[in-house]
């Protein structure tokens, strides 16, 4: 079968261009995806992430995320669904921890109030929910333009706009190899479909996918512990009362924790960490949360929150694809003009996904672009970093 564009992977940075590609007038685009279409194996599926501006990343990036705060806003309107949400960010940790200055540096730009506060300010605004060492400082992110996003919701609402507007989504079809060509042939596990362009979005999978190319991307894999726990008193945690948590300690060179008001399980809040561990993105589900996960999370629990359950009622892993600068890269496949991919998204995928959708259109369509994406090419690594982290 033949079409105009194919599109592989249809987790949120496929599903946006897809949207975009029907939404600029291309006729037959094809997105396929392995798993069925709102599966929760890769990066984009659950009911919260956040999104704000971190003015120390580069001007693209910053353009990226306010293009697409935009999009978010007109989607939810027009739709009637309320994908982002405004919400309060507190990042937090022991004052000399290079983490704090950054973030402070990042929000201070446009913050209207004073962004830092002390930890015993901070245990006294919530009493009953936090509890932090006096030698910790607070960062304050309450700008309007940082908002709550609702992952799942947003991916559903992008294919769903796709297909209503005559994309074709074929799901359960695994991409196995790409023939490049003035036609590219796209083999899958359920046939070969045939197009002039194709766009790779394949997340975590990009790497494996983009080598049968001969290219090796610098990106590796990780896996964050996602869990929830029951709180004594829900309606301390809502999301208009208490703000999403960060803490670092790159001084012990800890892992990294967030803590989520209350949102998407009434009486649940979401507490989860990155392990700084590589894995392979097929053994993603191996070993599920082992008791040293569960331990780590529990742990800071017990000694940054209060009224949380130390026992966890929910588990829904998910993984991250890293950059050496923990940017994406958004390029050609090079030595195939044809050949596009976006990839590598780490901890902002959600933040640009319509931006990326919008420029890899334009990509596709060989038209100005409406953001410099040059700080985000693949030729902005060297070939030593690529391949020290393929090796990883
Ligand atoms: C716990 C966690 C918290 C996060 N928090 C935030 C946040 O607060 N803000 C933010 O902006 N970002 C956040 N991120 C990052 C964000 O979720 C990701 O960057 C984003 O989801 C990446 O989307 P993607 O489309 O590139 O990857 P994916 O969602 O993994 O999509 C890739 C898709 O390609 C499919 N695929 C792969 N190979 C093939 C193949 N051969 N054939 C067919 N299909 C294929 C996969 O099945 C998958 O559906 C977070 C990530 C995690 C894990």
């Amino acid at each position: 079968m033949d079409y105009d564009v194919i599109v592989v992977g249809a987790g949120v940075e496929g599903s946006s261009t897809a949207y975009q590609l029907i939404k600029n007038g291309v006729r037959r685009v094809l997105l396929l995806e392995q798993f069925h279409a709102l599966h929760t194996r890769g990066s984009s599926h659950g009911g919260s992430r956040f999104t704000r501006k971190f003015s120390t990343q580069p001007d693209a990036v910053n353009h990226m995320f306010a293009e697409s705060a935009k999009v978010y806003q007109e989607l939810s309107d027009k739709c009637g669904k309320k994908l982002c949400t405004p919400v309060s960010v507190v990042s937090f940790g022991r004052k000399d921890c290079p983490y704090i200055q950054r973030t402070i540096d990042a929000v201070r730009e446009d913050s209207v109030e004073q962004p830092l506060i002390s930890a015993r300010e901070m245990n006294s605004r919530f009493p009953d929910q936090i509890s932090m060492p006096d030698d910790f400082s607070c960062v304050w992110d309450n700008r309007p333009s940082t908002k709550l996003l609702a992952p799942s919701l947003i991916v559903a609402t992008f294919q769903d706009l796709f297909v209503r507007g005559g994309g074709v989504l074929l799901d359960n079809h695994c991409v196995m190899d790409i023939v490049p060509g003035d036609r590219v042939i796209v083999r899958t596990n359920k046939g070969d479909f045939s197009s002039r362009k194709v766009v790779i979005t394949a997340g975590a999978w990009a790497p494996k996918l983009i080598s049968k190319l001969g290219v090796q991307l610098p990106i590796k894999v990780q896996r964050a512990e996602v869990l929830y726990f029951k709180v004594d008193c829900p309606d301390k945690f809502s999301l208009d009362k208490f703000p999403i948590l960060v803490y670092e300690n790159e001084v012990l060179k800890m892992d990294k924790f967030y803590a989520f008001p209350q949102y998407e399980y009434p009486g649940l809040i979401k507490v989860y960490y990155r392990t700084a561990r590589d894995i392979e993105v097929d053994d993603r589900d191996e070993g599920g949360a082992g008791p040293e996960s569960v331990e780590k999370v529990v742990q800071f629990i017990k000694t940054y929150l209060r009224g949380v359950a130390t026992t966890p009622a929910i588990f829904e892993p998910c993984v991250y694809s890293l950059t050496p600068d923990i940017l994406p890269i958004v390029d050609e496949v090079p030595g195939h003009s044809n050949l596009l991919f976006a990839a590598g998204f780490s901890g902002i995928g959600f933040k640009l996904a319509p931006a990326i959708g919008q420029v890899l259109t334009e990509m596709v369509l060989d038209r100005p672009l409406s953001f410099d994406i040059s700080t985000l090419r693949l030729s902005r690594f060297t070939m030593k970093e690529k391949l020290t982290v393929a090796k990883l």
